[in-house]
């Protein structure tokens, strides 16, 4: 299957591409993506085939219906990534918390949060693509703290593939720092940078555009690619986890099949929710897509009036960071999928040159008929975590808890929620001390242990471990450093 351009073309692009060519290069004609052609149709007889299946069968059908240029080898490879989570045959458990909710836990994999669920195939799949093509390419990241880590632990010891990596120095939690300053791999570099993650965001963008930095790559044979979540390679993998969702509730009888449910979820760039997305479209029983925001509400907006404004907009740093965004990028695939390319094109240009796009009254009924949305400041997450777990004994992080706020807010329509749970509790242990005991400011290392005592859950080692590896990535500069820094490193 082929993929065609979100604003249209340009002439200058091809008509479409395959599906290694939207990873190699992900940014279309006009700034657009790139998304399939058309979706296969799952429906009934996938989900009956696959009640019995484990994850990766059934990940590998649907991946076998999308008709991709990867090879059967290299998927298999890909998706053996999956072993390496808490429970090989159920990657994704998904854990019953109220009559009618339940949490679907993408967080079991190497770096304890959702991203892996995603970058652990692809890195295999960006890095196989690489060396068929007897080509070198260097993934530019910029982290506020999960993508990094993901990032890193992916393509360690890949081949074709190196890795620069910029982080705020500071502005991650030290679980998160840690993760990607001991990591030793030869063919990854961690910079930390002195500003905040606007700044290294603004860094990697100076960086992608500039031409003496390319020309430099050049001459070492080497092509610049981003592993962000634009990036369909990584959209694919995750509509296999709400396919499976799904399942496991009819696994555990809480619902017949082809009954109904709803999907809720932590939203940032909305490469998340675009997976349950395309998972409805090819068929899978779902009534809402609930997307749930921090202070940073700017899709809350969209979903509930049909507005998109940056205007005086300014980031918000809040307790659940890896959903402190303005622009989210993934959206923009639902409104292509809704209103077709020149629609999106007319808005996606309002929002660069004047900062805002408004729907039409249509548009925005026929986007309420599928999503709904909703926000969760942080206090009220907080107060979201302690009374979860003090009722119902369930442990979540800040981002999660917005998704909580979300599930309560909602009309009540009879039917089951899914909530994605999208880090470990591990990952963001001082908010959640403070949840639960009252007491703010404490460290990682001490968070972790008042949370390990409160619930009596053991530290995972590769979070316990952090603390004692040896850090080999030292480098704290400059931004104005940056270029010289990754030349020095290639
Ligand atoms: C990346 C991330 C999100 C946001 O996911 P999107 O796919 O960008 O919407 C939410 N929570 C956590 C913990 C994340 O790491």
């Amino acid at each position: 299957m082929n993929f065609i351009e979100t604003r249209g073309n340009d002439g200058q692009h091809p008509q479409s591409v395959t599906f290694s060519e939207a990873i190699l290069s992900p940014i279309a004609s006009f700034g657009g993506l790139y998304v399939p052609e058309s979706l296969p149709t799952l429906g009934q007889e996938f989900l009956e085939k696959h009640l019995e299946s484990n994850y990766k069968t059934m990940a590998k059908d649907m991946l076998t219906r999308f008709e991709i240029d990867i090879d059967e080898s290299v998927i298999d490879e890909a998706l053996a990534l999956y072993d390496k989570f808490d429970d090989p045959k159920n990657p994704v458990p998904v854990v019953k918390v109220k009559e009618d909710l339940y949490v679907s836990e993408l967080y079991h994999g190497p770096t304890r949060a959702f991203k892996d669920m995603a970058l652990q195939p692809f890195g295999k799949v960006l890095s196989a693509i690489a060396q068929k093509r007897n080509e070198n390419y260097l993934i530019l990241a910029a982290t506020s703290g999960d993508t990094g880590p993901a990032a890193l632990e992916t393509f360690k010891n890949r081949a074709n593939v190196q890795v620069a990596c910029l982080y705020p120095d500071g502005g991650t939690s030290d679980v998160q720092r840690l993760q990607m300053v001991t990591e030793d791999a030869e063919n990854l570099k961690v910079i930390g940078i002195k500003g905040n993650f606007d700044d290294a965001q603004a860094a990697l963008k100076k960086l992608l555009a500039s031409q003496s930095f390319k020309a430099e790559l050049k001459t070492k044979h080497i092509s610049l690619s981003a592993a962000n979540s634009v990036n369909f390679g990584r959209i694919i993998f995750q509509i296999i986890y709400h396919i499976h969702s799904y399942l496991e509730l009819v696994r555990q009888e809480a619902i017949t099949m082809g009954e109904k449910v709803n999907l809720n979820v932590p939203s940032a760039n909305f490469g998340n929710l675009l997976g349950g997305y395309y998972a409805l479209k090819m068929g899978l029983p779902v009534n809402k897509l609930i997307s749930s925001s921090n202070e940073n509400n700017l899709l809350m907006e969209l979903i509930n009036t049909g507005t998109y404004d940056l205007r005086g907009r300014k980031l918000q740093v809040t307790t659940s960071p890896a959903m402190d965004i303005l622009k989210s990028s993934n959206i923009e695939r639902v409104i292509f999928d809704l209103y077709g390319a020149q629609r999106t094109r007319e808005l996606m240009a309002d929002l660069d040159e004047k900062e805002v796009y408004t729907l039409t009254a249509s548009e925005l009924t026929k986007l309420q008929s599928l999503f709904s949305a909703d926000q969760c400041e942080g206090e009220a997450g907080k107060a979201y975590i302690k009374s979860v777990y003090e009722n119902d004994g369930y442990l979540m992080d800040p981002h999660t808890a917005t998704s909580f706020k979300a599930y309560e807010n909602m009309p009540k329509d009879g039917l089951k929620t899914i909530i994605y749970s999208t880090a470990e509790w591990t990952k963001f242990s001082p908010t959640i001390a403070e949840a639960l005991t009252g007491e703010a400011g404490a460290k990682d290392i001490d968070a972790l242990k008042t949370i390990s005592e409160k619930a009596n859950i053991a530290i995972p080692s590769m979070i316990n471990g952090l603390f004692d590896k040896k850090i080999t990535q030292d480098s704290v500069i400059e931004k104005e450093d940056i270029e010289k820094v990754i030349l020095a490193f290639l």
